[in-house]
């Protein structure tokens, strides 16, 4: 059966992200084979609401002809074009200048990565670069906050902040620290707004004082909501606090809007939720919505031109053969295309949906927590409300969860702390929002029936 040799074919030879390897050997891949929508088919012909949107990539959906047509013309009249050289291509300018236009503030300067990961690499680089050019080279330390995800490359692996990213990989690097998490329903603060804040903004100048003083301090980064940690929301304003407060010492603030961006949390942009502007912004994901690889870092006016005066004649040694790629660049404006042709209006209203569906289900006895903003939630699983007690760790809930979910026809993250994610592409119809509710009330009466999971 092709199924079956296509699971002995992954076993010998593909290596998978973040996997255990030995638990994907012995459990076999799962193959996709087609989607259409927000609705995903396996190999077996089993279909699914995509309750995750791949890897909360496919903001608009799956199977999007004007994105289709636009890759193929694009390969079709210019499949590569490299940027080295002075050298360009119509879709990447024409993209660079139509994320500026809709990018918070000054932001208009776009250079573009092949996903997030790089995109946060290439902030690092930009940082030092920008502060060794206005004559502050001891600005190099930074900062970023526990249970925070800037990606997998060894440099953003370090200001990510989850132990399996780090465990055996010989990161962070001691210029990379960390202060604690917003995280509102186990805060030792509690759970009062003023108080998060308060302590956020404390630890931030007691880190900064700690490493040395604004004058070692390069940047600070932050996800306007934590995604990878278990979405982690922060308490209004205090995106905002913390923006202010690297104003106030010179510390440049990076918003990381690799999941936020691109209509996840209603806006474009999270960042517009609180109305603030980054010095540096980083995307990727909504930005191709998945079709193909890009991520863009928007750099803010005062920060190229530093670093372009700074280089005078010289070159800024930074930049990938992948950099601003045509058929990339081609499917963002596509893409963009179709956020605005109605796709942000459609997930403002079926987030607010999934939001209140979501919430009727707080009184099941096995959720803790509630929390998300638009098409961005999570469900806290906990075996005991009142000790927020999570659940147990030997029973892998995580993977029972997921199984559960996807034999329902719903796929959702299964965080290994017993989180459970959801990013629904943007396309999704009302029905479609109350599946996905259904479908959870399904697994989480399911999962509370199991008695390993209590
Ligand atoms: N930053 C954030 C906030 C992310 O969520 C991610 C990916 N989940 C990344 C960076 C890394 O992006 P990529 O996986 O495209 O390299």
């Amino acid at each position: 059966m092709l199924s079956n040799s296509l699971i002995e074919l992954d076993r010998a030879h593909l290596v998978h992200p973040v996997a255990s390897y030995r638990g994907h050997e012995k459990a076999g891949v799962r193959v996709l084979r087609s989607a259409k929508g927000a609705t995903v088919t396996d190999a077996t012909g089993h279909q699914m609401i995509d309750g995750f949107a791949g890897l909360w990539c496919v903001n608009v959906g799956y199977g999007q002809e004007s994105i289709i047509e636009a890759a193929t013309n694009q390969m079709r009249e210019l499949a590569y074009a490299t940027g080295y050289f002075g050298l360009g291509s119509e879709p990447a300018i024409r993209l660079a200048a139509e994320l500026a236009e809709r990018a918070p503030g000054d932001l208009d300067h776009v250079y573009f990565t092949l996903g997030g990961s790089d995109a946060v690499d290439s902030t690092v680089r930009f940082i030092r670069y920008y502060q060794q050019a206005r004559g502050k080279p001891q600005k190099d330390q930074f900062i970023s906050i526990e249970s925070g995800y800037h990606g997998s490359s060894t440099v953003g692996a370090g200001l990510t902040a989850l132990p399996a990213f780090h465990a055996g990989f010989g990161v962070p690097y001691d210029w990379q620290h960390k202060i604690p998490s917003h995280y509102a329903y186990r805060n030792p603060v509690g759970s009062d707004t003023a108080a998060i804040i308060a302590a956020s903004v404390a630890a931030l100048k007691a880190k900064v004082e700690a490493v040395g003083g604004a004058e070692r301090v390069a940047a600070f980064y932050c996800e306007p909501i934590q995604g990878s940690g278990g979405v982690l929301v922060p308490p209004p304003g205090w995106v905002k606090a913390m923006r202010e407060v690297c104003r106030e010492l010179d510390i440049l603030f990076v918003a990381d809007e690799v999941i936020t961006g691109f209509g996840r949390t209603g806006p474009l942009f999270a960042s517009e939720d609180e109305g603030i502007v980054p010095d540096l912004m980083t995307t990727a994901k909504g930005l191709t919505s998945g079709y193909v690889p890009m991520g863009a870092v928007f750099l803010s006016d005062h920060v190229y031109q530093t670093i372009a005066d700074g280089a005078g004649a010289a070159a800024v040694g930074h930049g990938y053969t992948y950099s601003a790629h045509p058929v990339s660049a081609a499917v963002g404006l596509a893409v963009l295309k179709l956020y605005e042709g109605g796709l942000l209006d459609n997930g403002r209203k079926m987030g607010a949906r999934l939001m209140a569906g979501l919430e009727s289900l707080r009184d099941h006895p096995l959720v803790g927590d509630v929390r998300g903003r638009g098409m961005l939630a999570a469900i806290e699983m906990v075996t005991d409300k009142e000790k927020k007690t999570p659940l147990p760790a030997a029973a892998e809930p995580a993977r029972r969860v997921f199984d559960r979910a996807w034999d329902n026809g719903l796929v959702i993250r299964a965080f290994a702390n017993g989180v459970l994610g959801y990013a629904p592409p943007l396309c999704c119809t009302e029905a479609e929002i109350d599946a996905i509710v259904e479908r959870t009330k399904l697994t989480l009466d399911q999962t509370l029936a199991d008695p390993a999971v209590r």
